[in-house]
């Protein structure tokens, strides 16, 4: 079985994907350097797969960590979850965003080669499409101006990532494009743990919902959408996980030697029927008002799913329903309110 490491393992993304790799049998070693998460989800995982999981705290910016760690450790595969991820964060620290998220990339590439390491999966977005002229969006779309550093520094690396894999043919490179990942673990031992107010719809619907938020304001309604509010595609983050899985196994299979794929259902919801489903599935008197658009904000997008369909052989089988029910079972578990 290969060993994996999970940069940002500790964070929402990575924890799922070390639960479906280490329940799959993989090895799999976690770094993070806690700049954006704590040691709690780490502890969720040990309690579903019932494994001790190795972990290193450590900065993937550190080249001295990285040689450590790769020396000692006989890596077949790097997943690279670790980047900073909050577009408003970005507006106000472009150069905190361009160094952590670029110098990390470039830094595990270097150290990759060094030890012959050549299989690399990267936590992409759909951020890089920006507002694409074809709906649902499908690999070839061309990148837009991205919106925000935040979304630049995804199609930075992106970039970055051809340019390594065209430069070494025993590159194997795969970006995975995420839309919006929602929802928790099923048990409600890992989920997400936004930091300070949440920026994103479903963390600030729960936020709302069990009573730590006032109301939610939903940011707009005169969009040219059946409900005037945004579209999205919201994936559950065990489906995106699983996603990971697959395209470990696959690497090796693919058409080239660096392919993207998107991660999302292709189905697109609007943030008024997301908020309606979550006040049926809960029964949660939810508080909400219709408000001003957010500056920087795309009317719609979601996947075409079809090429990770094909050639990872994935697709998402969890519904929206699942996956609300699951963020407000994890909402409650923070709490230590019975669910
Ligand atoms: N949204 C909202 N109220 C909030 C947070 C988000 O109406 O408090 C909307 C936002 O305008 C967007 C959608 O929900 O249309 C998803 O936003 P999020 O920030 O979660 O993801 P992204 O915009 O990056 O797709």
């Amino acid at each position: 079985m290969k060993k994996i490491l999970l940069t940002g393992g500790a964070g929402y993304i990575g924890a799922h994907t070390a639960v479906e790799l280490i329940q799959k049998g993989f090895d799999v070693v976690l770094i993070d350097d806690f700049s954006k998460s704590d040691n709690s989800l780490l502890d969720g995982i040990e309690k579903i797969t019932g494994k001790k999981i190795n972990f290193v705290e450590g900065d993937c910016k550190d080249s001295t960590f990285l040689d450590q760690l790769f020396r000692k450790e006989k890596f077949d595969s790097v997943i690279h979850f670790a980047a900073y991820k909050s577009v408003n964060e970005s507006v106000r620290e472009p150069l905190m965003y361009y160094n952590n998220n670029l110098r990390s990339m470039t830094e595990l590439l270097q150290v990759m080669g060094k030890y012959n390491v050549n299989e690399f999966i990267f936590s992409s977005s759909c951020t890089v499409y920006g507002q694409p002229d074809v709906i649902p969006v499908d690999e070839t779309a061309p990148f837009k101006k991205a919106e925000s550093p935040y979304g630049a520094t995804k199609q930075m690396c992106e970039r970055l990532l051809e340019d390594v894999a065209a430069a070494n043919k025993n590159l194997k490179a795969i970006s995975l494009r995420y839309f919006n990942p929602v929802g928790a673990h099923p048990s409600a031992l890992i989920g997400e743990l936004p930091i300070g107010v949440p920026n994103n719809l479903v963390p600030y619907v729960t936020q709302t919902a069990i009573g730590l938020r006032e109301k939610l304001v939903i940011f707009g309604n005169n969009y040219q959408t059946p409900d005037g509010s945004c579209i999205r595609d919201f994936i559950h983050v065990v489906d995106l996980a699983q996603a990971h899985v697959k395209s470990i196994e696959k690497i090796n299979e693919m058409p080239s030697n660096n392919e993207a794929f998107n991660l999302g259902t292709g189905e697109g919801v609007t943030v008024l029927s997301l908020v309606k489903k979550f006040i049926e599935v809960t029964n949660v008197n939810l508080n909400y008002e219709i408000g001003p658009r957010r500056t920087g904000d795309i009317e719609k997008v979601y996947a075409n799913p079809t090429k990770a369909k094909d050639l990872l052989g994935w697709q998402t089988r969890l519904s929206l329903e699942e996956s609300l029910r699951d963020a407000w079972r994890w909402e409650q578990k923070l709490a230590n309110k019975p669910i």
